[in-house]
């Protein structure tokens, strides 16, 4: 993941969209997959205005084991589907070893989450997969701690990650979590790795998405990962960070007019 090792930015083209230099790219969608319905309006939403890449989760890590998990199985046949339909990129996570195979079909992109950044069997297993990989940082972990994970599944032959910074925890409470924007230059003077920034687990707090967004587009992110729904206040997760579509646009239009054509 050095750059002493590879002094180029990493950069990684898909069919939708090209990651790394000279790119900033947009993947939003809902935090989970809840039916079919609001996954096609969603992608076809995105489609309309130029962003072409969906996140959405079919397996859900959960702080309440009595909240609701995810679609599974299911939920991975519709963003198949949805895929099929539109042309969108999906980006989903996988939790576990034993869905490795389901979710690299599925995924255009493979979410490791924050809880799982040090779960080694399961970077080893993504080290294998022929799917690039979106690793979030852990919400204590720090920077060299992050990057010696992405050693994991570089170590294995998968070059293809993408780094995501989501949130730390610290002893303020305004917010979900600390969004750490200060990582992206000592980031970038350390690694090759393009660096996401998730501002919606970052801030926990609809209206505090869009200024983030834009600091950390100024800050040096290569991208964003937002949450966004048809209603958010009737999400079955992550809804109060969710943005609806009119504000989601209006955000991608800020964004326009700092970065340039997405
Ligand atoms: C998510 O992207 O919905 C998610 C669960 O993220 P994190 O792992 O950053 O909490
Ligand atoms: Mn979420």
């Amino acid at each position: 993941a050095s750059r002493e090792m590879h002094p180029t930015d990493t950069k990684i083209e898909f069919p939708q969209t090209t990651v790394g230099p000279g790119h900033f790219t947009m993947i939003a969608g809902p935090c989970s997959v809840e039916n079919e319905a609001m996954i096609q309006q969603t992608a076809e939403f995105l489609m309309g205005i130029g962003v072409k890449m969906l996140r959405a989760g079919a397996f859900k890590p959960r702080t309440s084991p009595y909240s609701f998990q995810g679609m599974g199985k299911e939920g991975l046949e519709i963003l198949k589907r949805v895929r099929k339909n539109t042309g969108i990129g999906i980006v989903t996570e996988l939790m576990d070893t034993e869905n490795a195979d389901i979710v690299e079909e599925a995924a255009d992109i493979i979410q490791i989450g924050t809880r799982n950044m040090q779960n080694f069997a399961l970077l080893k297993r993504v080290g294998l997969a022929r799917k690039p990989v979106l690793l979030k940082r852990g919400m204590s972990a720090t920077l060299e701690e992050w990057l010696m994970s992405a050693e994991y599944v570089m170590a294995g032959g998968n070059y293809q990650v993408i780094l995501c910074e989501r949130g730390v925890r610290t002893f303020s409470d305004h917010s979900r979590n600390t969004l750490d924007l200060s990582v992206i230059p000592p980031c970038k003077s350390l690694s090759h790795l393009p660096i996401f920034v998730d501002p919606s687990h970052g801030t926990g707090k609809r209206p505090y998405v869009p200024p983030m967004a834009l600091a950390a587009l100024a800050a040096g992110a290569d991208g964003l990962l937002i949450e966004i729904h048809p209603d958010p206040d009737k999400a079955m997760s992550d809804g109060a960070q969710s943005l609806n579509f009119a504000a989601f646009s209006k955000l991608i239009d800020s964004l326009k007019m700092l970065a340039g054509p997405l």
